[in-house]
């Protein structure tokens, strides 16, 4: 076998990825757009020792699990790598994933814990409360949103993105004929040129308001009434904000934002609790399973009210404010100062008292709190609750929890990977995992959320 052969195979398994995976002569071949279930021709593009990748040619017997997908650009974007994959089938991959990554890199053994089924949506499309669509030329020069063709510079156009509300194409509409309207020259990034980089829109599921903020490579929006004008017509803007973005990077807002029009914020609601979110703010995108995912860390933490719970990694406190309503005292720990202001604010707003919000690195704050200042028993964590960025969590964040020894610890990941070598530190000092729930708040892509209960090892099972 070599580079451009083609290759039949069927095709047994999804990567992490979500490309195909199926084997010829003893050899895996990765094929990207290729289903579990599907027979392909594909052509080798790259070869390995004991692998390789393929280029799908032709689906010649398509799997039973195939789905029309409803994007017609989903192969070309990108974005959502499961598309074509039947819901089902979906939410069936990524429960496991997540058990593939505990037995494989966790080392553990499942036999014992409850893996519950994935909680799935009843409509697992147009759940995303933001969008933020790069404005660029299209290939004829004009104005467009969507994202960039492979291997080019020119923007392909993306109407209705169907993860997103509806109203994101009324909003793009309105933004695009203006810039068309008076020549503002959308951001070329090659050159660094061009006036508009963004267009953020968020929308509240509960209240309905509407966010618009333009990110900007320029201090000035030129004909800015006119562009108020169009959009405040749309039932629901709430704020139309800009954001300066001068660097020439792949960051997408700004360091601060500008309100033009309205206020400067939108609210919201998740369960009883009332967010102000801000164009910087940053806000769980997928409100409907946000509210299951905390239901279940609420579930797991098994509050009674006179316990003492740490949030590590709290974000603008969403899971903290969560908990304080149903727990003594609860501690939040948060890197990025602007997110500690907005959960003190949201705390405020909803007059939560028993909640406290610490700016600074969980492996640091924690260890601090514990090993320095010996607090008395009343302070002592029955539950502490991580829910770390992709990269999991530091070792000696684990290593104090280990020592710390609450009654409960809930992890929250958004990557089972890291998620599964953090546990394999925990199990190997005392913890044992419990329960595992995978809850799917990505919808037809590869990621998904994983919660996972651990408490001490029991006497026999030592
Ligand atoms: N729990 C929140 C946010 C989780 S996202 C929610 O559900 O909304 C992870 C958060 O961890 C981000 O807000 C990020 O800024 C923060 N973070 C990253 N590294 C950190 C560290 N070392 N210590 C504390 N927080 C950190």
């Amino acid at each position: 076998m070599k580079k451009n052969d083609e290759i039949e195979l069927l095709i047994e398994d999804m990567g992490a990825d979500g490309s195909g995976v199926g084997r010829v002569d003893g050899m895996a071949f990765f094929v990207k757009d290729a289903l579990v279930g599907d027979r392909v021709r594909a052509k080798i593009v790259k070869l390995k020792k004991t692998y390789g990748f393929a280029r799908l040619l032709e689906v010649t017997q398509p799997s039973a699990y195939r789905v029309e997908p409803r994007c017609p650009l989903h192969r070309k974007c990108g974005g959502c790598q499961l598309q074509a994959l039947s819901y089902e089938k979906q939410l069936e991959y990524k429960e496991r994933k997540v058990r593939e990554n505990l037995e494989r890199i966790g080392g553990l053994d499942l036999d014992g814990v409850t893996i519950e089924p994935a909680i799935g949506m009843a409509e697992p499309y147009r759940y995303r409360n933001k969008a933020q669509f790069p404005v660029g030329a299209d290939k004829d020069g004009n104005a467009a949103a969507g994202f960039y063709a492979a291997r080019t510079h020119s923007m392909v156009p993306v109407d209705d993105c169907c993860l997103g509300v509806v109203q994101n194409k009324e909003v793009m509409r309105r933004v695009l004929s203006w810039m068309r309207q008076y020549g503002i020259a959308p951001y070329d990034e090659r050159t660094g040129s061009g006036l508009v980089r963004h267009v953020l829109i968020r929308y509240a599921f509960r209240t309905k308001q509407l966010m618009v903020c333009l990110v900007l490579n320029g201090k000035k929006l030129p004909q800015a009434d006119a562009l108020i004008r169009g959009l405040a017509e749309i039932a629901g803007i709430a704020n139309i904000s800009i954001s300066i973005n001068q660097q020439q990077n792949n960051v997408i807002m700004g360091d601060t934002s500008q309100t033009l029009w309205g206020q400067d914020y939108i609210e919201d609601w998740i369960g009883d609790i009332k967010f102000q979110i801000s164009p910087l703010s940053f806000y769980q995108v997928n409100p409907i399973q946000t509210e299951a995912l905390y239901g279940k860390v609420l579930e797991y933490a098994q509050l009674s009210g006179t316990e003492v719970v740490w949030d590590l990694y709290c974000g603008i406190g969403t899971i903290s404010l969560f908990m304080a309503q149903r727990a003594k005292q609860v501690y939040g720990v948060e890197v990025v100062p602007q997110a500690v202001a907005d959960a003190k604010r949201n705390a405020a707003l909803n007059h939560i008292a028993n909640v406290e919000f610490f700016e600074g690195r969980a492996e640091e704050i924690l260890p601090s709190y514990y090993e320095s200042n010996h607090p008395d028993d009343a302070q002592h964590p029955q539950v502490i609750v991580v829910d770390p960025p992709r990269k999991g969590c530091q070792q000696s964040l684990l290593d104090t929890i280990v020592r710390v020894q609450p009654q409960r610890v809930v992890y929250v990941s958004c990557d089972p990977a890291t998620l599964a070598r953090d546990l394999k530190y925990l199990c190997g000092h005392g913890l044992e995992v419990r329960n595992v729930q995978a809850v799917d708040v990505f919808c037809q892509t590869v990621h998904v959320e994983t919660i996972v209960l651990l408490s001490h090892k029991s006497p026999d099972s030592v």
